[in-house]
């Protein structure tokens, strides 16, 4: 029995994510809580930090800065493209994510934020980057991690493989630097459905 959050402790919370202007962005209701595996960063390090040593049943407000959340703006992670280097049956709308791998093969997710005729404006920053985060978190249960679950770094359960809530926590893949933009590879373009990165719960 694990009285409080610790490492590992599979934790089930329910919780509402709002920006400053008190847009929700994000929530998951009592009766489909997230479950995350406690110390393996499944959710936003820093949230996790704030939720050690809750109880069931404890709720808490956390308040997040940018950098503590998905990262500051960065003006330099916008680029400017020719649209001749997109694939030519590619179909672009704006706010379209765009899955992009360099040289190396790393992939990389670019928003849609301009098309003219001539270019595309690509915005490499995480979809939240700059925005404060405000949660309304809600402990609904603590339990201890199998040590299957602890090999794999997550929880298991109501939640499967399948599961994309990882996902949506995860900021590692918005930490590289783009710095090079030759090096980026139209050609191997794959274009998303945005639903899949939006934070919506449409399933
Ligand atoms: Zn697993």
């Amino acid at each position: 029995m694990v009285e409080e959050i610790k490492d590992g402790a599979v934790v089930s919370l329910a919780y509402t994510l709002k920006l400053s202007n008190g847009e929700v962005i994000d929530y998951s209701e009592a009766d489909d809580p997230l479950e995350y595996l406690h110390g393996a960063e499944n959710i936003i390090p820093a949230l996790e930090q704030q939720l050690i040593g809750l109880h069931i049943g404890d709720a808490k407000q956390v308040e997040l800065s940018a950098a503590d959340g998905y990262g500051e703006y960065d003006n330099d992670e916008v680029e400017v493209v020719d649209r001749k280097l997109l694939p030519k049956d590619l179909n672009l709308k704006l706010g379209m994510v765009l899955a992009i791998s360099d040289q190396e093969g790393n992939l990389s997710e670019a928003y849609v934020r301009e098309i003219s005729a001539q270019n595309v404006t690509l915005d490499f920053n995480h979809p939240l980057a700059g925005q404060r985060l405000f949660f309304d978190v809600q402990v609904l249960d603590i339990r201890e991690a199998t040590e299957e679950e602890v090999a794999h770094g997550h929880p298991h359960g109501v939640h499967s493989h399948e599961d994309d809530m990882f996902e949506d926590f995860d900021d590692e893949d918005f930490e590289e630097d783009f710095e090079d933009d030759d090096d980026v590879d139209f050609e191997d373009f794959d274009d998303e459905e945005l639903e899949d990165d939006n934070h919506s719960h449409q399933n």
